[in-house]
């Protein structure tokens, strides 16, 4: 018995070792997608449930890599964070995404998601200005997508940091509403502009009372908080006559689009108005 357990020990060590080493082959490879211009941004529509309008679009990171391919965010956003190579592909991706929204017909909007550890920082809002004065997008046309892990530490400085991109114009939403910390709190203490549904509410809305019922009542907390509310992940038809039903202000998800490159971004306005 004991000699098995000192082999599957080395073995754990082994795995272990060999995770480290992806790490850091991540990150060095993510480094130099930065320098190479491997990173860029595809494009998400928000669709108006009022007029049926697109409203904008939000920005998400893809990574091609030239042996791997394409690498989700989901994989290289933490290594980002922890080696806070995050802050400089932050803020090329804030200027990346305000110079092609200015490109867009006004007043379409365009979302970038930040990083807790972006907003832990001391100098957001002056990215988010030298963004905006370099792409001249007009700030009510921003959106900054944060996450409510936000929160988990330092509250009084993010509450304030929030405060002061706020300041700027900017709009301010609250992103995967309803999972992780979630609690109300701080609800009370940042006024956000918008509140999104996470995508885990909208997959059961179909199939569970319990769901549907969550959904309704979060839309019910963000109207008498006065903010407005987009559900993500949306796929099917049926999904959004629920969320109609219900009075959510947007929706966004496969069944309008998957994100796509910048290029097409106009030719789907266009379309999508036909
Ligand atoms: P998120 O901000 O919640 O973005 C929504 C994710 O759901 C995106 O995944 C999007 O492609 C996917 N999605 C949209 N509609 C549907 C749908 O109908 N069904 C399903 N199954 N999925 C849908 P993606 O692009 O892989 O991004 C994953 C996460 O990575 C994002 O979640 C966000 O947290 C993070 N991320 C992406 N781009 C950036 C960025 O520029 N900066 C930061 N800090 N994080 C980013
Ligand atoms: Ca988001
Ligand atoms: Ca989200
Ligand atoms: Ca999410």
């Amino acid at each position: 018995a004991k000699a098995y357990a000192t082999g599957s020990m080395r073995f754990f060590v082994a795995r272990l070792g060999e995770q480290i080493r992806r790490r850091l082959v991540l990150e060095r490879d993510l480094r130099e997608a930065m320098e190479k211009k491997q990173l860029s941004l595809h494009y998400q529509p928000k669709v108006s449930l009022h007029d049926w309008e697109v409203i904008g679009f939000e920005a998400l990171l893809r990574w091609n890599h030239p042996e791997h391919g394409a690498i989700t965010p989901a994989e290289f956003i933490p290594v980002a964070e922890e080696s806070g190579l995050i802050l400089p592909m932050g803020e090329w991706a804030l200027t990346e995404a305000c110079c092609q929204a200015a490109r867009w017909p006004d007043p379409l909007q365009v979302a970038v998601n930040i990083s807790p550890v972006q907003v832990m920082t001391h100098n957001l809002p002056e990215a988010v200005q030298r963004a905006l004065r370099t792409s001249g997008l007009a700030p009510g046309r921003l959106e900054l997508e944060i996450t409510e892990s936000v929160f988990i530490n330092d509250n009084r400085g993010t509450v304030e940091r929030l405060h002061a991109l706020r300041r700027l114009g900017v709009q301010i939403a609250l992103d995967d509403f309803g999972t992780g910390y979630s609690s109300l709190a701080y609800l009370r203490r940042f006024p956000f502009d918008t509140l999104k549904i996470d995508r885990a509410f909208v997959r059961e809305l179909l199939i569970s009372r319990d769901a549907r019922s969550i959904v309704r009542n979060i839309l019910a907390l963000a109207k008498s908080l006065r903010m407005s509310t987009v559900a993500e992940g949306v796929e099917e038809p049926l999904q959004v006559n629920v969320l109609e039903a219900e009075g959510c202000n947007m929706v966004q998800g496969y069944f309008a689009s998957r994100p796509m490159p910048a290029d097409q971004v106009l030719e789907f306005v266009l379309k999508w108005r036909e």
